[in-house]
């Protein structure tokens, strides 16, 4: 799975594909495979640890499972929704982008995705880096940031930093607000400090995480903390594949 690059797609995507691009319907798509199912690989505890399903892998990426939140096929269909209920294109093709680049950045690691169901249970993977799910989200964190995941999520938060105009409140109101209906919508029920907060939330909270993880995993736990960024990598993970 990847981590931080879920929160920061969507902002090039925007950057780079205009108004076309509603960025809060497209992180709701970028989020959305994982949102119903991410809490019950890791468990319910705090620590992220408490083991609530036998085979997280299962559950998270496969069929029985809820792994078809991990195909084109899902993206497409709450997508179509969206439209059906907000006549709204923007909006729908947003979702549809956010949900794609979510699928297709999960297919780089050793369990991947069933990119064609409910046509295939075939998985796509690309394994670039093992997938610790299944270990816990501290090993699972530990894992990712250490192997060629974290890179992936550096890329992208390199990426957004050169586009960090994008960022600013100028830009919020001039490029961002007058072009997509949500933000039009918003402006008569909130401040510009909660919208110009929304805005960012997403953007603060994967470069926060790059930061705090990469602190963790290589100076803070005394686990597996050098970098291994050989492909299908860490080597000291138990090597898992689709369910
Ligand atoms: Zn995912």
């Amino acid at each position: 799975m990847s981590w931080a690059a879920h929160d920061l797609e969507p902002y090039l995507f925007r950057a780079k594909l205009g108004g076309v691009v509603s960025l809060p319907l497209c992180l709701a798509g970028s989020y959305s495979p994982d949102i119903l199912s991410k809490w019950a690989v890791y468990g319910l505890d705090f620590s992220g640890d408490a083991k609530i399903v036998d085979d997280p892998v299962q559950l998270h990426r496969g069929w029985p499972g809820v792994g078809f939140t991990h195909s084109l096929s899902f993206g497409l269909l709450v997508a179509a929704l969206i439209f059906l209920v907000s006549r709204n294109k923007s909006w729908a093709f947003s979702f549809l982008l956010g949900a794609w680049a979510h699928v297709f950045s999960d297919t780089l690691d050793s369990v991947g995705v069933m990119l064609l169901f409910p046509f295939s249970e075939w998985h796509m993977h690309l394994d670039v880096w093992q997938y610790v799910g299944q270990a816990g989200r501290r090993a699972d964190a530990i894992a990712y940031y250490t192997s060629l995941g974290g890179v992936w999520d550096v890329l992208w938060a390199v990426w957004l930093a050169f586009h960090w105009r994008m960022l600013t409140s100028e830009h919020f109101h001039r490029e961002i607000v007058p072009r997509d209906t949500f933000w039009i919508w918003l402006r008569s029920r909130a401040s510009d400090s909660v919208m110009l907060t929304l805005y960012r939330a997403s953007a603060f909270f994967g470069i926060a995480s790059i930061i705090g993880w990469y602190v963790w995993a290589l100076f803070i736990n005394d686990f597996q903390n050098s970098l291994d960024w050989s492909l299908g990598g860490p080597q000291w993970a138990p090597r898992q594949g689709p369910p």
